[in-house]
């Protein structure tokens, strides 16, 4: 069964069987399939090759600067500054340490996020259609595709319905292909012809099937196609975009000040080469080539937190647009509601029936109801049962249900209704035209008595418009305008309750060629209970306070979406809905006026909501968009943020989405929406805190040698300086938890600059302040504390350090107390606390002081350090006043 194949469509389905070992109604026994997994490998492609920790650890040499510093420090070791250049050389290699560490941190959690995006297939093993990992489907499985689904491995289809597959991903054909299940006799066939068949990576527009496995991973057909294999480039999101240009920008200004401060100390006679290290020592402190890194890893932390509240991102950029996003429009079955539905009222024609005992499988329908009632209920859900996809079985004595919720509601109704678990069981279907969203129905065709019979259910609008008789007490009557108008008199009571209805209706057929969805018999409504999901009411508020309005888009009745609307507070008096019928007659300029005002969009197709999203975004807004079906790809992809189901949502949905939703509830999406928010600030935060440290460093360079004084800093120490800014405590800054009324600001305009609201003018005037008070420190301590020069650098390096470390809370948030600001943020304490313990050793440890060029100092020193470190933060303090 190993040997290729390659004409696979030639095979009847008992060939089949022989040759692949396996069993078409029971498929393989989960031991047969563990050790053919063994023996064949898993279902995958070629896996991406991996950076090695080496490569990544060599790469952080790379940059230009790091390199002439390398060089410069040869030259100062040749020239005798032997412990210099060495420690030079390891603070280096700290550096690129740290740089390392935060590359593979960012590297693995998105190894993480891959593996919880893994595809899952229907599979039948032992006589069960089960759920696998498709890389663990091995030849000869029998797999279920539908909708929605990228085929998981080449697949011999044997059963189908209405099949329909995209295989432009292989073929480069836009034109889908109707698929059918007959056996073929042809040699060469291109894969296109080869219409029984189902290509790994193509996927399922509509319909649904099953086959079984002829070959998986790379002896596909994709598989041996190896151009084919994409390996996902990694896209810089515009933040890092925008951080890198600014980067460029700050590099040449950080370049030619450093020139300047070379040129002063050249001509005021320092040691050429010894102005050159301090300079390009200098050059690699202020120069902030780790800054687009720093986002990286503050983004992808970020995007962990985001997997504990249950959201996958799969477009890193989503993360700073989630912050931005101004309109979520979410779809309400299953995300705003719990898609735990129960069938709460039947209406035959006269009599509306309540069907009690909500989701559960106890209850029934009340005593007084006559026989005839009961029996006539009972026909209505038998076939309402046969037209469904759901499935039901008992294992031990539980009875287990599987399908679209819908779908279950109503075999629940039916087990509650005294149907017995095989009358639910649905008889053969010869044909069928699965539900989907654009047409509403779903309808098939069975056998009956001597003829067949259809059965069709769906939306009420379209259904009584395809009927032209009623089921009346056991007879058919003509339905007449006048009854016509009784029904949707009905219908609107039950869906302004707030109930989704479907209508159930049926005809006899004589050929099967014969149309199955015309000339329909009516027979009655079925009306479904879907309770709002928990806690959406409240998410619901929040987002309003936090400027973003939620709209809500749903395919169901205009009466069931505003009821549901108005109960979780989304449509408000006066508030516009906006239904599919009008939209289509709407002009884009009507509907970019009215959206405005509009917040439910009922009885809409998948394919509205693209229209919707460009009409949002026409007005400025940045739009969140859910969706889960095939139909819904083009409105995510068009979206700012497209939402997908992690539950619900089909294998496309998914692969167009910036974002899954694990648990597919709503309130998850404002949970990401307030970590898009915090994440984007810490990244404001440590990139103020960097720019500012850096203009300080500079700064206090630039002021001595203008005035003719000594270098204030020995190039160790302002290595040494920056080490600490660009390590420990930015990080921590990255990880803030956020304030606590980080929600209840409007969202930050899409294209706001990190500097505005004044951050720029901050950076600049702080960086002054700062570089002037550890600048007086070297005057004060060199000129009037009349100590040596090593004595008034380490006054300086200390200053400087603690400056820094102070200003580090200042970037967390002006609006806290100062005891929220210091003990808030647990990371930041405690690299502080830990950079305070490495001064202390610095100063007072001899072998240290050797290295770093410092004297130990006294009590009044440190009270002048400290003075003068937080002098900056009171000050702007009270000015602010
Ligand atoms: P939603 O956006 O709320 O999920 P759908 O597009 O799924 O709405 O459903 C729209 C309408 O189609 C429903 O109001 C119902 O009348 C009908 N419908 C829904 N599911 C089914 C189904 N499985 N079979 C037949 N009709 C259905
Ligand atoms: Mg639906």
């Amino acid at each position: 069964m190993e040997g290729p194949c390659l004409d696979w469509y030639n095979y009847s389905s008992e060939k089949l069987e022989t040759h692949l070992k396996t069993n078409v109604s029971n498929g393989l026994s989960q031991k047969e399939a563990k050790s053919r997994l063994k023996r064949l490998g898993p279902n995958q492609l070629k896996a991406e090759k991996k950076v090695s920790n080496l490569q990544l650890f060599i790469r952080q040499f790379k940059d230009f600067i790091v390199a002439l510093l390398i060089v410069v420090t040869c030259i100062a070791a040749y020239l005798g500054e032997a412990i210099d250049a060495l420690v030079i050389v390891i603070i280096i290699c700290l550096n690129s340490l740290l740089g390392f560490w935060q590359e593979k941190k960012a590297q693995r959690s998105l190894e993480k996020l891959k593996s919880l995006t893994q595809p899952e297939s229907k599979v039948l093993r032992d006589g069960q259609f089960i759920n696998v990992l498709s890389q663990e489907l091995v030849v000869g499985d029998i797999v279920a595709i539908e909708a929605g689904m990228r085929v998981p491995c080449d697949l011999r289809l044997i059963d189908h319905h209405q099949v329909v597959i995209d295989e432009s991903a292989l073929t480069g054909e836009t034109v889908s292909v109707h698929k059918s299940t007959t056996t073929l006799n042809d040699d060469h066939l291109p894969i296109h012809d080869q219409v029984n068949m189902a290509f790994m990576g193509t996927l399922v527009k509509s319909g649904r099937a099953t086959g079984v496995v002829v070959s998986t991973g790379v002896n596909t057909e994709v598989g041996q196609i190896a151009s084919l294999i994409t390996t996902a480039k990694k896209e810089k999101t515009p933040l890092e975009q925008r951080l890198e240009h600014l980067g460029h920008i700050l590099i040449v200004i950080s370049l030619a000040l450093t020139a300047l401060v070379v040129f002063f100390g050249i001509i005021q006679g320092q040691a050429i080469y010894q102005m050159f290290l301090s300079g390009i020592s200098l050059a690699v402190a202020i120069i902030p080539e780790g800054l687009p890194a720093i986002v990286t890893v503050v983004l992808s932390l970020g995007v962990q937190r985001m997997i504990k509240q249950k959201v996958i991102i799969k477009s890193i950029q989503a993360v700073e647009t989630l912050g931005a996003t101004t309109v979520i429009c979410s779809d309400k079955t299953g995300t705003l509601t719990e898609n735990k539905m129960s069938v709460s009222q039947v209406y035959l024609p006269d009599q509306l029936i309540a069907i009690l005992g909500g989701y559960r499988l106890t209850g029934g329908i009340s005593t007084k109801h006559s026989m005839k009632t009961k029996q006539a209920l009972n026909q209505l859900l038998k076939k309402a049962v046969t037209c469904t996809n759901a499935t039901i079985k008992e294992t031990n004595q539980k009875v287990e249900m599987d399908g679209d919720a819908s779908e279950i509601a109503i075999l629940m109704a039916a087990v509650k209704c005294q149907l017995s678990i095989d009358a639910c069981k649905r008889p053969d279907i010869i044909k069928e035209i699965p539900f989907d969203s654009d047409r509403k129905r779903m309808s098939v065709l069975v056998k009956s008595h001597h003829t067949y019979e259809s059965i069709v259910k769906g939306a009420p609008e379209v259904l009584l418009n395809q009927s032209n008789r009623i089921l009346k007490e056991g007879q058919v009557h003509p339905l007449s305008q006048q009854v016509k108008d009784k029904l949707n008199k009905r219908l609107t009571e039950m869906t302004k309750s707030g109930q989704r209805v479907m209508a159930i209706c049926y005809k006899p057929i004589y050929k099967i060629t014969e149309s199955m969805e015309d000339n329909l018999i009516f027979m009655g409504y079925i009306g479904l209970n879907d309770p709002p999901r928990k806690h959406v009411k409240q998410a619901i508020r929040q987002a309003k306070k936090a400027g973003v309005k939620t709209v809500m888009i749903t395919g169901d009745h205009t009466d069931t979406a505003s009821a549901i609307a108005k109960q979780l507070t989304i449509l408000p008096s006066g508030g516009q809905v906006i239904t599919g019928q009008e939209l289509v007659q709407m002009s884009d300029d009507e509907l970019c006026e009215r959206i405005n005002s509009t917040y439910v969009f009922a009885r809409v197709t998948p394919f509205d909501k693209l229209r919707i999203v460009k009409a949002y975004q026409q007005q400025n807004e940045v739009v969140a968009m859910t969706g889960d079906g095939v139909n819904d790809a083009p409105a995510l992809k068009k979206s700012d943020v497209g939402i997908s189901m992690g539950i619900a949502g089909t294998d496309i949905s998914k692969e167009t989405a910036d974002i899954i939703l694990m648990d597919d509830n709503f309130k998850t999406i404002i949970a990401a929406i307030r970590e898009g928010r915090i994440i984007y600030q810490n990244i404001k935060k440590f990139i103020r805190y960097i720019l500012t440290s850096n203009t300080g460093e500079l700064l206090v360079m630039l002021f001595s040698l203008l005035i003719g004084l000594p270098l204030p800093l020995v190039p160790v120490q302002i290595l040494w300086v920056n080490l600490i800014t660009d390590g420990l405590p930015a990080l921590a800054l990255g990880l803030d938890k956020g304030h606590a009324n980080i929600m209840d600001e409007p969202p930050r305009k899409k294209k706001e600059s990190l500097f505005s609201q004044g951050v720029g003018t901050m950076i600049l005037l702080r960086g002054l302040m700062m570089g002037l008070m550890t600048f007086l420190m070297f005057i004060l301590a060199y000129q009037f504390l009349g100590g040596s020069l090593a004595y008034a650098r380490t006054m300086t390096f200390m200053t400087l350090i603690l400056s820094q470390l102070v200003h580090a809370f200042d970037c967390r948030n002006h609006q806290m107390s100062v005891k929220q600001l210091l003990f808030g943020n647990g990371y930041l304490l405690i690299s502080v606390l830990l950079s305070i313990v490495q001064m202390i050793v610095i100063v007072y440890y001899p072998p240290l002081q050797a290295i770093f060029h410092t004297v130990g100092l006294n009590r009044f020193d440190w009270i002048f350090i400290i003075m003068f470190s937080l002098f900056p933060t009171f000050f702007f303090h009270f000015t602010k006043k």
